[in-house]
């Protein structure tokens, strides 16, 4: 399992490293993982024919704000795990 803050995504929010296997090899642009069959893209959890396509390191939807298929499947860790007392308030000193 591979855990980072985010995962980079080309223009078409389609991940350039497949978070479950670490594929980068994506033939024709394909929405999917040749190699393990998951999505490329950080969907949200929300209801069926509804889905949105998130950033690499969305959490939760950032239009209905749901999981978002990273997140729910451990790839991102939660904001209050591990040592990010320290890095949230640091981001929230940024003046943007
Ligand atoms: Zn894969
Ligand atoms: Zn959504």
């Amino acid at each position: 399992m591979i855990y980072a803050d985010d995962f980079p995504m080309d223009p078409k929010r389609r991940v350039k490293v497949c978070p479950y296997c670490g594929n980068t090899n994506f033939p024709n642009q394909t929405p999917d993982c040749p190699a393990c069959g998951h999505s490329r893209r950080n969907l949200c959890l929300g209801k069926s024919g509804s889905l949105h396509e998130n950033d690499g390191n969305a959490r939760y939807c950032a239009v209905c704000g749901n999981k978002t298929r990273f997140f729910a499947d451990g790839l991102l860790k939660a904001w209050d795990t591990g040592d990010a007392s320290s890095s949230v308030s640091a981001k929230e000193e940024l003046p943007f």
